[in-house]
């Protein structure tokens, strides 16, 4: 009983973690008789529900093997054997079916996100604090260059949240980002909508500089138009690496905004990262992603910053600027630099 715990156990960890477990468990089940799509439903289940289910987990991995063990206990050792090879195997076969972000951090950040009224409120106090700046500035004089906003797109005009939820359920693949974008389908974020037709109404022009790329022009101005966003045309679209920072820093949105100014007074820029407004924020290594003195007084006035706990550029001085961190050093560091006093 001892040894079966044992490797149930084993069992668990590998049910959690193999991209080919359905190979392994079509031919335990041709070998022992099983019902192979019961068992076929209940791994799906587990990999969909990863780290949620850890208890069904559990429960589903025992019965599992004391059916086999009911079934004709010398079996045992053969299903050992199988199952130690593949864990083998499993070590080998990399992460593709691997969450992308920690999933438990990435649960409560997406959760408040999507379903907290806190976040809609904020979104709501941002864009009603935008509509105030643009009808004050239409009451200066008229400039020679008509007024323009710049807004970012991702979590500030459009919803990709679902697109967090996906990961967290299905892990990372190749081309995950890309397929949702070509959906077209993401939602108009609290207040975003409202706003960017008040601009619209108010004659002030809306640009969106995002750092979707240009393959995703198309269905990211599909998605915009679908919603109802104004201004979803191709020349008030700025993708990444359309006009590269002199620095050629492609993510760098500062060429595009600079290529807005060349035609336009751009009165307000509005996103969920502090590079949306200024290149004085990019170097986070030089300040840490502490807001620069001189530029705190333009937030609320000329920059308007939405909420996004779910990925972003202040994650990196908490990672200390390294890219391939494992989830286990990511949470160490983390838990390091949290202050206790
Ligand atoms: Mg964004």
């Amino acid at each position: 009983m001892k040894i079966a715990r044992i490797c149930s156990n084993r069992f668990c960890v590998y049910l959690s973690a193999a991209a080919d477990i359905r190979v392994l468990f079509i031919a335990i089940c041709a070998i022992y008789n099983l019902d192979t799509s019961k068992t076929i439903l209940a791994i799906n289940h587990l990999q969909v529900h990863n780290s949620l289910t850890e208890k069904s987990v559990n429960l589903v991995t025992f019965e599992t093997v004391n059916i086999i063990l009911k079934t004709n206990p010398m079996k045992y050792l053969l299903l050992s054997v199988i199952l130690a090879t593949s864990l083998l195997i499993s070590c080998n076969s990399g992460n593709r079916n691997k969450p992308g972000r920690d999933f438990e951090k990435l649960l409560t950040a997406s959760s408040w996100y999507q379903h907290s009224a806190e976040m809609k409120a904020l979104y709501h106090q941002g864009f009603n604090i935008a509509r105030e700046r643009v009808e004050s500035e239409l009451t200066k004089p008229k400039g020679e260059k008509p007024l323009a906003v710049v807004v970012d797109i991702d979590e500030t005009m459009l919803d990709n949240s679902p697109f967090e939820t996906q990961l967290m359920k299905e892990g990372e693949t190749e081309d995950g980002w890309h397929s949702w974008t070509n959906k077209a389908s993401a939602r108009a974020l609290p207040g975003a909508l409202e706003f960017a037709k008040f601009a619209e109404g108010k004659g002030v022009a809306i640009f969106y500089i995002t750092n979707r790329d240009s393959s995703e022009r198309e269905s990211t101005l599909k998605n915009l138009a679908s919603v109802g966003f104004p201004f979803a045309t191709e020349d008030h679209l700025l993708t990444r690496g359309d006009i590269a920072f002199s620095n050629g820093n492609v993510s760098s949105k500062a060429g595009r905004r600079a290529r807005v100014a060349s035609t336009h007074n751009i009165i307000l820029l509005i996103g969920d990262n502090l590079n949306d407004f200024s290149e004085i924020f990019e170097n986070r290594k030089e300040n840490d992603g502490k807001l620069p003195l001189q530029k705190m007084q333009l937030f609320g006035k000329r920059y308007i910053v939405l909420p996004n706990p779910m990925y972003g550029a202040w994650e990196k001085p908490l990672f200390d600027y390294q890219d391939k961190l494992s989830e286990k050093e990511k949470t160490q560091l983390m838990l390091e630099k949290l202050l206790d006093k």
